[in-house]
């Protein structure tokens, strides 16, 4: 049985773990395209029923294209889609003249669709347990903040350093690992009470499986992007944020205030509030 209707999000890590709440919101089943490096995930979260990568024929179903690139476009010629407002330049804007952030990734990928975000998890949720997760990768080097080691030995818990491909070497400085591959990733945030990191995509991996978060923005905001999670985004109120949409490789100003501006008893204070005990909870 073909799906009822075809999502289309080809990439990134954030963007792909974002349609899960989408997905997870439909009655029926819902098909996914998107690049073979995330089929395997993608065809974890709720309500998916079909994964499709380029080059698969699509069923006749509605397609709602919430990546609307000219290459997602390309796929789906001839097709009636429904695509998602980008808001490039709104964003640009934020970004340079710190005028109106656009709106939650999230929130604009439910319009697309017709419907509201569904709550978290959208994927099978982890098993809780008293480890307290370090993700310190990021692919740009603006967004790294430099204090993951220190956090690492200041926790009193349990820690493990996590990553995704890519992550290596981020992951080697606090003597950590690199799961080979996104479902590897997934399954090993088993066992733990919260995951803090940057503004990545395992951030969101982690609250798309129900884990508590602790972000630490930097060159960019929560309030633009992929922030939309059960924890708390830790950023500082400096003028110059947000710098870049994604990231970039140096800080403009030149003292990469944004992050080591924030010490790790900020963060640490940050963990404990999304980690404890909520009043009434059984
Ligand atoms: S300190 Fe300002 S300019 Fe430098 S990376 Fe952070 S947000 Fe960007």
């Amino acid at each position: 049985m073909p799906p009822d209707r075809v999502l289309v999000r080809l990439s990134s890590l954030g963007d792909v773990v974002l349609v899960g709440a989408i997905t997870a919101a439909f009655p029926g089943d819902t098909g996914v395209l998107t690049l073979p490096r995330y089929a395997d995930l993608i065809a974890r979260a709720r309500g998916v029923s079909a994964v499709y990568v380029p080059g698969d024929v699509l069923p006749d179903v509605p397609i709602v294209d919430l990546h609307n690139s000219p290459a997602s476009r390309r796929l789906t010629l001839g097709r009636n889609v429904r695509g998602v407002e980008r808001q490039d330049l709104r964003r640009r804007l934020h970004v340079a003249f710190k005028t109106r952030p656009g709106d939650l990734v999230v929130d604009r990928y439910a319009l697309a669709a017709g419907v509201a975000v569904a709550p978290a998890p959208w994927f099978p949720a982890a098993e809780r347990g008293g480890t307290l997760i370090i993700a310190p990768g990021a692919a740009h080097a603006t967004k790294r903040w430099p204090y993951w080691r220190a956090l690492a030995k200041a926790w009193p818990g349990p820690v493990r350093a996590l990553g995704g491909p890519g992550d290596e070497a981020a992951i080697a400085d606090i003597g950590g690992v690199c799961e080979d591959g996104w479902v590897r990733t997934l399954e090993a945030m088993n066992g733990a009470c919260a995951l803090v990191g940057g503004d990545t995509g395992l951030l969101h991996l982690a609250a798309a499986v129900g884990l508590p978060v602790v972000g630490i923005f930097g060159p960019t905001t929560s309030a633009d992007g992929f922030w939309c999670h059960a924890g708390e985004a830790v950023e500082l109120p400096l003028p110059c944020r947000p710098c870049s949409r994604f990231g970039g490789a140096v800080c403009a100003v030149g003292d990469h205030a944004c992050m080591r501006g924030i010490d790790v008893a900020r963060v640490i204070a940050a963990i404990e509030r999304v980690t404890a005990p909520r009043s009434g909870a059984a």
